[in-house]
């Protein structure tokens, strides 16, 4: 399979203008294509599964910027702490932990986002609002403390609908949280620039919304098969 470079070229110059991160999803992609990209100078990629990260990640070159996308689960954090660029599925004091021990262990602050669950899906993941401002608040009366975790920001799914109205509302739900979030941690000099939200179906509604990341796969990639 080819990647779809017009597609590329189209969707870098929509988000060049908005000064909006891509992240290419290469899950289940292989090698040779996520080349492709590389090659255009996409530097980028998310990737879902750990082992399929690692895997990647031994196999292409060291100057790309691997993202974790996916549900991380604590016993897997240990894999990927020596070089991921940016976890974006944080969604638990648990995992926070865990990454902040491994991250001891490698004397590396690992960077990450905090997941917020905003959609009616039931199968997404994520801290709801009220969590969230819990958290923020413990953090910022530093009644939790996680010096190897730097949290640059927030990531978010909308339902999958087809609903671009109630997907709006979901993403600027989130654009807001982000925003209290910032003002406040900005009070104790922690800056969070990142806001990862859209995908292949979502990313423009994501870009109104306010998104400064998107994450897109299957418009580079074609759709995915599944093993
Ligand atoms: C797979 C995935 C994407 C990309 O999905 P597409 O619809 O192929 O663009 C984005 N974010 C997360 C969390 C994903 O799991």
């Amino acid at each position: 399979m080819a990647v779809n470079i017009e597609n590329y070229n189209t969707i870098k110059k929509q988000l060049a203008e908005k000064e909006v991160t891509l992240v290419a999803v290469s899950k289940t992609k292989t090698v040779e294509e996520i080349l492709q990209l590389y090659d255009l100078g996409q530097r980028d990629f998310g990737e879902n599964y750990v082992q399929e990260l690692v895997n990647k990640y031994e196999a292409l070159p060291k100057d790309i910027r691997w993202h974790f996308i996916g549900h991380l689960q604590t016993n897997k954090v240990k894999y990927i702490a020596p070089f991921v660029h940016l976890i974006h599925g944080i969604d638990s004091e648990k995992l926070l932990s865990e990454i902040n021990k491994q991250g001891a262990k490698l004397n590396r602050i690992v960077p990450c986002l905090l997941q917020v669950y905003i959609s009616k899906d039931e199968t997404k993941f994520g801290f709801d609002a009220q969590e969230l401002k819990t958290l923020i608040t413990q953090i910022m009366r530093k009644e939790v403390t996680y010096p190897q975790v730097a949290i640059r920001g927030l990531m978010g799914m909308a339902t999958f609908t087809e609903d671009n109205a109630l997907i709006l509302a979901e993403f600027t739900s989130l654009k807001l949280l982000y925003e209290n979030a910032k003002t406040q941690l900005l009070t104790i000099n922690h800056q969070i620039p990142v806001l990862s939200m859209g995908m292949s179906a979502d990313y423009m509604v994501a870009i109104q919304a306010g998104s400064n990341m998107v994450r897109i796969g299957s418009l580079l990639f074609g759709v995915r098969n599944y093993k």
